[in-house]
């Protein structure tokens, strides 16, 4: 057993299960276990010693309230799910559920009534669990875990967090006490052959925080309801409803891309521009981009969106250049997700979309984010050079907000670096304007254009003038707009 080993090491980061044996009082246990085992002369003794053992190691591997293996167990399987993984044509997924509010029902009704909650949703949970390959573990306090391997489909992960929301209906009955608890679910899962990695789990917890805080955001217009969150949640129930509807509006045309112009510092000319895809719910309004592409990242929908977005941009592109056929080159801008960069055939994709809208490669950038080029390693450069051999230009996006990745712009087939908005926003301070002069500086020496991002005022543009910046971008030059709007503004 391999417990804190370095590949799952990320778990320790993470509350110790209540009542669990660390790993030393374990291995401890296991030792004196094996000393007595050992001493003992007859064969019944030693059998009655090994079943100590036995129970030494089950008690140390499991929840001693509601009987679920604990975390221990579950890095034990994951370190297993990560071997077999490798060889496996399946999806593996975690799924990280944190129960609502379940401060509350202690502080209320106190720990004895909290401790039967927790039990009760234990076996509730329990019957969700179908195949014997699956791990449901009681991971802290209020959190479970599932862990699911040998998935076909990423819809069976789907199905799983409808079950689970659907398990939250009904009340439950403590001892005449009826209580109503809600839970968020976050998911995270790794495709045929990809590796799983000690991230795998953070990404599922992240996730969860993720859906407790999008709620109120993807409810919409007319609904400025906080997060309702004793009874059930709901929010799992509205990512399912948003999945599908999502699938609907691509099948139906019913998403759209916005543009934002990008200027040249030396000319204040408009020498491109990004495309922003927008979509408006029929009766949730707006839905921000960031959630449609989180939606989309963790179901199989990101590779189709993702596709279309780039189409529309390079049609939007072709109609502009064909208006505009004595103006010089636009570039385009478009957002590139780490799922659909990690698909094998992505290069192709681009490569087939240029040649149908008959796209000038040289005239695309694709906007990369930070954590690209951390997650992937190796493999990302060799990913990024078979774009980069289509002729088609790199753009890391957001920069400085992530991983701040300075030593990776000399490794990697870098264009251009977006600075993110949080650091343009401070260039009213010294300290601000140091940070953005000394990246451009560097960023400009490697042969790395940079674009100052959100713009807002006049005093800022001036200020990434001074610091060197090529490009700016931002509501200062325009928010992001229709195509219609951008070709009045390229005749302008
Ligand atoms: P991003 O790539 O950093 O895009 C810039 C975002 O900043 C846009 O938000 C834009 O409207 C906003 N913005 C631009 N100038 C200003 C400014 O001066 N002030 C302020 N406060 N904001 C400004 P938007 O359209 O909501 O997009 C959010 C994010 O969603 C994008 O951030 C990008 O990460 C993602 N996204 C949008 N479309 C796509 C897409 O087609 N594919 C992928 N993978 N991601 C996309
Ligand atoms: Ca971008
Ligand atoms: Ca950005």
């Amino acid at each position: 057993m391999c417990h804190g080993s370095e590949r799952f090491g990320a778990l320790d980061v993470y509350r110790d299960t209540p009542g669990a044996l660390s790993p030393a009082d374990m291995e401890a246990a296991q030792t004196l276990a094996d000393v007595v085992a050992a001493l003992l002369l007859n064969a019944q003794a030693r059998e009655t010693a090994l079943a100590v053992s036995d129970r030494f190691h089950y008690n140390a591997m499991h929840d001693p309230l509601t009987g679920l293996p604990n975390r221990l167990l579950l890095q034990e399987r994951l370190e297993s799910a990560a071997t077999r993984a490798q060889r496996s044509h399946t999806y593996t997924a975690v799924l990280f559920l944190d129960l609502d509010r379940f401060k509350q029902v202690n502080d209320g009704y106190g720990h004895q009534v909290g401790d039967q909650l927790l039990c009760a949703v234990a076996h509730r949970l329990t019957t969700l669990v179908l195949r014997r390959s699956d791990t449901l573990c009681r991971f802290s306090g209020d959190e479970f875990v599932f862990l699911c391997e040998e998935l076909s489909s990423v819809n069976d992960v789907s199905t799983l967090v409808r079950r689970i929301d659907e398990a939250f209906v009904e009340p439950y009955d403590l001892d005449g006490i009826e209580i109503i608890v809600g839970a968020s679910v976050g998911r995270a899962y790794v495709g045929p052959g990809e590796a799983i990695t000690p991230d795998l789990l953070r990404r599922a917890d992240l996730d969860m925080y993720r859906a407790k805080r999008s709620d109120p955001v993807v409810r919409g217009p007319g609904s400025t309801a906080e997060v309702v969150q004793v009874g059930r949640s709901g929010s799992n129930l509205d990512d399912q409803q948003l999945e599908d509807d999502l699938r609907c509006a691509l099948d139906d045309g019913h998403l759209d891309v916005a543009y934002q112009p990008i200027v040249r510092c030396s000319d204040g000319r408009i020498t491109g521009v990004e495309a922003l895809l927008r979509w408006t719910h029929p009766h949730r309004g707006t839905v921000p981009p960031i959630v449609v592409i989180a939606i989309a990242e963790r179901s199989d929908l990101i590779n189709e969106l993702g596709a279309w977005v780039l189409e529309r941009a390079c049609e939007d592109h072709a109609r502009w250049t064909k208006q505009h056929d004595s103006l010089p080159s636009l570039d385009l801008a478009v957002n590139v997700s780490v799922r659909q960069l990690m698909m094998p055939d992505f290069a192709s994709v681009v490569s087939s979309v240029l040649g149908r809208t008959r796209v000038d490669s040289r005239s695309l950038i694709l906007e990369l984010t930070e954590s690209i080029t951390m997650e992937h390693g190796a493999q990302t450069t060799q990913l990024l050079s078979g774009l980069t051999e289509l002729g088609v230009r790199l753009a890391l996006d957001d920069f400085g907000t992530g991983f701040s990745a300075l030593n990776h712009l000399g490794r990697l087939p870098i264009d251009i670096v977006k600075i993110d908005r949080s650091f343009i926003s401070e260039l009213d301070r010294p300290a601000g304007r140091i940070v953005v002069a000394s990246v451009t500086a560097l960023a400009q020496d490697l042969g790395i254009a940079v674009i100052a991002e959100g713009v807002e005022t006049e005093r800022q543009r001036v200020e990434c003038i001074g610091a060197g910046c090529d490009y700016t971008q931002g509501y200062l030059h325009g928010r992001p707009t229709t195509a219609e709007r951008i070709s009045e503004l390229l005749a302008g």
